[in-house]
């Protein structure tokens, strides 16, 4: 079977090294950028655990490099601005393993490092063509213009994330649904005086910080807050010093020393944050008669409020790698993935309640200690094929 994977990200290079050296199997991968670049490269992300169980299951090699390049993820932790606690979550009690938190550039490195022999930089998917055996060829552009058809492919896979060219070539261009909450990432390079460690949350109203540290003496800070309506864009004047400043201190006491210290670092960076607006798209696994298999962003970009994002796009690498190594196709794999996917992506939005204008912070985030809320969690976190259930 000729299976080609377009964009080796985070799904495309998992589901790459899962199926190298599957007897049976051919495979090529393409991605648009250079190696040793990508879009997200100057960030950092939490990894969650069911990522790492899934590594830990089917990929240990990889599990073990992600890991090594890593620091665990283990406590979550909810203030309000001045430091009033009001969750804290040790995640060994909803999970089997530790999530990690790392650099963007790392984790695509080690991710894409196994893969290099059967992966193609610098070439972006245009267009689509059909051969004689009515198998899809990628029309393939490089950056000086030329195209190139390498060959027809039994299956191809799209791993080019949240704005996919297969995707929008095959079922459609994903309308984004906007939720009316503006994000921001920053990465500090230098933070070893930073206040805090593993990964908490603080509230000023609806407006939100995220934080910890990253390896090599970095950290990670992002933020989220209300925008005007559900469709607004991000004003300017929020991309300004003072405005976030003034967005995360609180008027009523002075702001902990975590948030304190973060207020500075984004007054200090403003220019060097990077804008999102929160937003999903809807479901879609398979196109053209089951040749076309979505995985990652690409077939379900969710909220981050998780940072089920990479972690759900790896699940989605592992387990199709099981399905297609076994013979399944493109459905074979919605039947073993979508009604987890459904439960994630609802359980992400629902766990945004927070942020969104009107809603209580300090009620949302005291729910999280209920019983309900932590099953959820528990079942997100473990919920993950071994790899005798994919034996025949
Ligand atoms: C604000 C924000 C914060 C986030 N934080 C987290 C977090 O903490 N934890 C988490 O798990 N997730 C997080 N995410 C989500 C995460 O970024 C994505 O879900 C994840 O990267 C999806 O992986 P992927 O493999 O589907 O796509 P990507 O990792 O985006 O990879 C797509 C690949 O396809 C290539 N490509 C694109 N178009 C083409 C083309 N036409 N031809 C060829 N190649 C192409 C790209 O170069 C890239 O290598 C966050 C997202 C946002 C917006």
């Amino acid at each position: 079977m000729r299976i080609g994977i377009i964009g080796c990200g985070v799904a495309g290079s998992v589901l790459a090294e899962r199926l190298m050296q599957v007897p049976g199997i051919s495979l090529d991968a393409y991605d648009r950028l250079p190696p040793g670049t990508a879009e997200e490269s100057g960030t950092g992300l939490n990894v969650g655990p069911n990522a790492m169980k899934a590594l830990r299951l089917h990929l240990p090699a990889r599990h073990d490099a992600v890991r090594a390049a890593s620091l665990p993820w283990r406590r979550w932790f909810i203030d309000l601005a001045d430091g009033t606690r009001l969750f804290d979550l040790a995640l060994e009690a909803v999970a089997e393993d530790a999530g990690i938190r790392l650099r963007w550039s790392e984790l695509y490195r080690l991710l894409r490092a196994p893969v290099a022999p059967v992966t193609h930089y610098g070439l972006h998917l245009v267009a689509l063509e059909e051969d004689a055996a009515n198998r899809l060829v990628p029309v393939l552009e490089a950056a000086d213009g030329a195209r190139l058809r390498p060959r027809g492919y039994d299956l191809l896979v799209a791993g080019d994330g949240r704005y996919s060219a297969l995707r929008a070539l095959t079922a459609g261009t994903a309308k984004p649904q906007l939720h009316g909450i503006a994000m921001t990432r920053l990465l500090v390079p230098e933070a070893a005086d930073c206040p805090f460690d593993d990964y908490g949350q603080w509230f000023n109203g609806n407006a939100r910080l995220l934080a910890y540290r990253l390896p090599g003496g970095a950290a990670y800070i992002a933020g989220g807050f209300p925008l005007a309506s559900a469709e607004a864009e991000i004003p300017a004047e929020a991309k300004t010093a003072a405005f976030q400043r003034a967005l995360y201190t609180p008027e009523e006491a002075a702001a902990c020393p975590a948030v304190a210290w973060m207020v500075e670092r984004l007054a200090a960076g403003v220019g060097n944050i990077h804008w999102a607006r929160l937003q999903e798209a809807p479901l879609q696994r398979t196109a053209a008669a089951g040749r076309v298999l979505f995985l990652g962003d690409a077939a379900h970009a969710m909220v981050p409020t998780l940072g089920q994002g990479a972690t759900q796009a790896i699940e989605d690498g592992i387990v199709a790698g099981a399905v297609l190594a076994r013979g399944g196709g493109a459905e074979d794999v919605a039947a073993w993935r979508d009604t987890r996917i459904e439960f994630i992506r609802r359980f992400s939005l629902e766990a945004t309640d927070t942020m969104f204008p009107g809603a209580d912070p300090v009620a949302g985030s005291l729910a999280k200690r209920e019983p309900d809320f932590q099953a959820k969690l528990r079942r997100l976190y473990t919920d993950v094929p071994r790899p005798e259930q994919f034996l025949r």
